[in-house]
């Protein structure tokens, strides 16, 4: 808390300022806005964009699966062609090599993508046997399948509708399907089966990929991995989907990735960007206030600091480019105020070094020329005269004729000496005394104003009847001159109080010898005078 003095009273003001009270405002502002901007997508947006990406990855496992089924659809066309044949009826029958020959040659696994077939008689025990190595590119024959494949197409066969499915023939995972031999007329009784496989290795499954735009990689089995037509429930990268056999045995697993689609985020980098540009605009204000309003007022709180502290009273300097026009008016209104306290303080000064009675210089006043004369005195051999003026038998005119009448008397006196001082010296030196400073710079020039400075005070004739010295009112004049020549350094050996205490000999030398009139010492002779007689007091 800032205690704010207002004349006699103190207010309190909370301690903040336009920055902290601002950026308080900017920070709920935007803390408002991410408050709306989760709001509206936990309950709106996210939603949905989960709903649209599970519905698209649904799309996408359906694909694939749909892939292995073709697949599977193809082989069950392709065995079925094969065994619904003649030859291969007699074959089983008659077991003619030829048949096997022309058949079943490396180019016929090729072309019709096959790694095994099988041949089985009626009792379901194999006939032939046909391994094909499509990366070494070798057909053999092989005697028996392990016992576990065997089962596998035993149950197979078992199946009622299309024996088809994918199981593990010799422990690869291979697409299968069985039918069983016919003659192509159908007119006899089946007399074995032909079992077709097709393994599933990175190479099918990059057709695959083609098709559904999925990444799709073999992994070995995992447990309770979920079957590839399980639901999505929620968006993902990566899934792991197993493929079961007919029977509902484990056979392979796949990881499944969607390069394509991109897993929403709650509060992904959208909503940090958004949060970013609704931070701009208060951004670019903040810095419009700091540069338009804060600096300003800090520049002015400082100015007022350092006019508090130094007692100085400057005007702002108001600066140019884009200015707030309330600033600039509180700023002009500023410095009208100092304009003003100037003029006062000049009045005042004025006011201070001036007689309230007669409207000239008072003592002080013409102690600081007195000063600055004698410091120029120093710099420049210039020849001045300090004059003191005292009315004569002044006791006696109040005491004739009221204090009131005497006040009027030394206003036109001092109205009459004006007439004379050509250097706006003329002070009242205190009492009924007067003081000027003139230039004078020969002993004529000095007795001429000796002379002349009791004309104006003889022209104003102001009776006085009870002074022995005249029936009108006079004055006695002290000269002190101080004339200097090139070249000459006496002055040196003098004050300022020297000089006055000159003047004032003189004064006494007029008072003495008579009244109204004038008489003049020379400074530079003034030295032995000067240190029998105590310095002057105006009475
Ligand atoms: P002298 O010729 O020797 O100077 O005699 P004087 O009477 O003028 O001198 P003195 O020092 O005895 O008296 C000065 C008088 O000036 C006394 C005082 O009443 C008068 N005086 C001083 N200041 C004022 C003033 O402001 N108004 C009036 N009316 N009289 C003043
Ligand atoms: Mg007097
Ligand atoms: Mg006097």
């Amino acid at each position: 808390m800032i205690p704010l003095s207002t004349g006699d009273k103190t207010l309190r003001a909370l301690d903040i300022s336009i920055k902290t009270l601002y950026l308080t405002l900017v920070l709920g502002y935007l803390l408002f806005w991410l408050a709306g901007l989760v709001s509206f997508r936990t309950l709106v947006v996210h939603p949905k964009e989960v709903a649209d990406v599970v519905r698209h990855q649904q799309a996408s496992m359906g694909s694939l699966e749909e892939a292995f089924d073709i697949d599977q659809e193809q082989l069950e066309v392709t065995v079925q062609d094969y065994s619904v044949w003649d030859d291969t009826w007699n074959y089983i029958r008659n077991r003619d090599a030829i048949y096997i020959e022309s058949n079943f040659v490396a180019d016929t696994f090729v072309s019709l993508h096959l790694n095994n077939v099988i041949i089985l008689d009626a009792q379901q025990q194999p006939i032939d046997i046909f391994l094909y190595d499509a990366e070494e590119e070798r057909l053999s024959t092989p005697k028996n399948l392990d016992n576990d494949t065997f089962q596998e197409l035993q149950q197979l066969l078992s199946l009622d509708g299309p024996r088809s499915g994918i199981i593990k023939i010799n422990g690869q995972a291979s697409i299968v399907a069985a039918h069983p031999v016919l003659p192509s007329n159908r007119d006899q009784p089946s007399n074995g089966w032909l079992i077709f496989s097709r393994s599933i290795e990175a190479d099918s499954l990059a057709t695959k990929e083609r098709l559904t735009r999925l990444q799709v990689n073999l992994l070995p089995w995992v447990d309770n991995s979920p079957a590839l037509d399980a639901p999505v429930d929620e968006p993902r990268t990566t899934f792991v989907r197993c493929l079961y056999s007919p029977l509902q045995k484990p056979v392979l697993c796949l990881e499944i990735s969607d390069p394509n689609t991109r897993v929403p985020d709650l509060l992904g980098s959208e909503v940090w960007k958004e949060l970013v540009l609704l931070g701009m605009v208060p951004a670019m204000i903040f810095a419009l206030i700091l540069r338009l309003i804060v600096s300003p007022l800090k520049r002015a709180e400082a100015h007022l600091r350092e006019t508090a502290e130094t007692g100085k009273i400057t005007p702002f300097p108001v600066r140019g480019g884009l200015r707030i026009a309330e600033l600039v008016r509180a700023a002009n209104s500023h410095n009208q105020m100092v304009e003003t306290i100037r003029l006062q303080n000049t009045q005042l000064k004025e006011l201070s070094r001036t007689d309230s009675l007669t409207s000239v210089l008072n003592r002080r006043g013409f102690d600081d020329r007195l000063l600055k004369a004698w410091e120029r005195l120093h710099l420049q051999p210039l020849s001045k005269v300090l004059i003191l003026v005292d009315i004569d038998h002044f006791k006696r005119y109040n005491d004739s004729y009221g204090h009131p009448r005497g006040d009027m008397v030394l206003q036109q006196v001092a109205r009459a000496l004006g007439g004379i001082d050509t250097n706006e010296s003329l002070a009242r030196w205190g009492g009924e005394e007067f003081s000027l400073l003139l230039q004078a710079g020969t002993r004529k020039e000095v007795e001429e104003i000796a002379r002349r400075i009791h004309e104006p005070i003889e022209r104003i004739a102001i009776a006085h009847h009870s002074s022995p010295t005249a029936a009108q009112l006079t004055i006695s004049v002290g000269i002190a001159w101080i004339h200097q020549q090139e070249g000459d350094d006496w002055l040196n050996k003098f004050q300022l109080a020297d000089w006055v205490k000159c003047a004032d000999l003189a004064l006494y030398d007029a008072k003495a010898s008579g009244r109204n009139q004038s008489c003049v010492r020379e400074l530079r002779y003034c030295q032995e005078l000067i240190a029998e007689t105590p310095t002057p007091n105006p009475s």
